[in-house]
């Protein structure tokens, strides 16, 4: 097994760990449905991405038509 030949000081450790902080989420507002969602993503509440819908949903099923 490989061993370290010499002892990573605490000044050497914390400067590798001065990148590994975790930044943010940054969510914008969908501009169609007003829902938060991630920059340059499709918006997981309506599918749309700039301006057009790029992946239709599930039809919903209205229970009131179905008692009707
Ligand atoms: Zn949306």
């Amino acid at each position: 097994m490989a061993v370290p030949q010499n002892r990573t000081t605490r000044s050497r450790r914390n400067m590798r760990r001065a990148h590994d902080a975790l930044v943010a989420a940054n969510p914008a507002e969908c501009p169609n449905c007003g829902e938060l969602r991630r920059p340059h993503h499709v918006c997981g509440a309506c599918g749309h991405y700039d301006g057009r819908e790029v992946i239709v949903r599930a039809v919903e099923t209205d229970l009131d038509e179905d008692a009707a």
